[in-house]
């Protein structure tokens, strides 16, 4: 019998790598995925082989469909695919809308919605029962910044993770008969690098006294619902958006 293998895109560092380690079990490889930060990504394989579990570190953007192709021939190498968790995502430096270059747009729309289409495509070419395949699940990682709208920051990255909330929707019924769940996470603010790469390394100080628990979540927090809708527990649960905002993304 081959091993079920489960791909987190941008498993090196932040709630991805907490994924990866949750999910890293004995039984189960983890193909980790990391645009840049190898270091980052051995150290999470290192940390799953110690706990008896089977791991690999795969570099590739998923913004590039050569890159996307390659991951889940790694895959297909390791066992056969039962999940994907397309957390691989991008943030920019704060601007207006009318400030916003064409670069900086197809980067962000790029990596955050057409990587996640790519790496769905992929996966539901596996999984499904129409392909062949005996079914999976899929977790995109969205953004209670959909909600907000991210004004004066990001509202091309808010948007982006809005159109992740209805791709999460239309493919959960596109492959609901197919063995495929799908289903989304929207954290708030995260304790994470992500703010640092938008050029707020202060985000998370600068807003806890504003958020509702008075203060940010942690990666693993995230991670555990994540954890929770790819396993059985979550056999009922398709097309579901899960937010894990501390109360941020029912804010009026
Ligand atoms: P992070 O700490 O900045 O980590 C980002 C991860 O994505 C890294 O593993 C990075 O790889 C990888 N990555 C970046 N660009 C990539 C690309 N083009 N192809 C493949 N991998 C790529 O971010 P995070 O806070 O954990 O965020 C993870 C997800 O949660 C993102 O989708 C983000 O939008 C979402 N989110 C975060 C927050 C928050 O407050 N932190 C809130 C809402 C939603 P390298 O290590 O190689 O650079």
């Amino acid at each position: 019998m081959s091993e079920p293998v489960v791909i987190v895109t941008g498993g090196s560092r932040g709630i991805g790598a907490s994924v990866c380690r949750k999910l890293g079990v004995p039984g189960r490889t983890i193909i980790v995925n990391y645009a840049g930060n190898k270091a980052a990504a051995d150290e999470v394989v290192a940390d799953i082989q110690k706990n008896g579990g089977k791991a690999v570190a795969v570099q590739g953007d998923v913004a590039r469909e050569a890159d996307v192709l390659a991951l889940f021939h790694a895959a297909d190498e390791a066992g056969h695919l039962v999940g994907l968790v397309n957390n691989a995502g991008v943030v920019d430096m704060s601007q207006r809308v009318d400030e916003m270059s064409v670069e900086r747009l197809t980067r962000m729309f790029s990596i955050n919605l057409i990587g996640s289409f790519l790496c769905a495509r992929e996966a539901v070419r596996r999984m499904s029962t129409r392909h062949g395949g005996k079914g999976g699940a899929i977790v995109n990682v969205g953004s209670a910044a959909s909600k907000i709208g991210s004004p004066g920051q990001y509202v091309d990255y808010a948007a982006s993770k809005g159109a992740i909330d209805t791709m999460t929707v239309g493919l959960a019924l596109e492959v609901a008969d197919e063995g495929i769940r799908v289903n989304a996470v929207r954290p708030g603010i995260i304790d994470t690098e992500l703010h640092a790469s938008g050029g707020i390394p202060d985000r998370v100080a600068q807003l806890q006294s504003k958020l509702p628990m008075k203060r940010a979540g942690t990666a693993d927090e995230v991670a555990d619902a994540i954890v929770w809708l790819m396993s059985d527990q979550a056999s009922y649960t398709t097309g579901d958006i899960l937010d894990v905002s501390g109360g941020r993304a029912i804010l009026p």
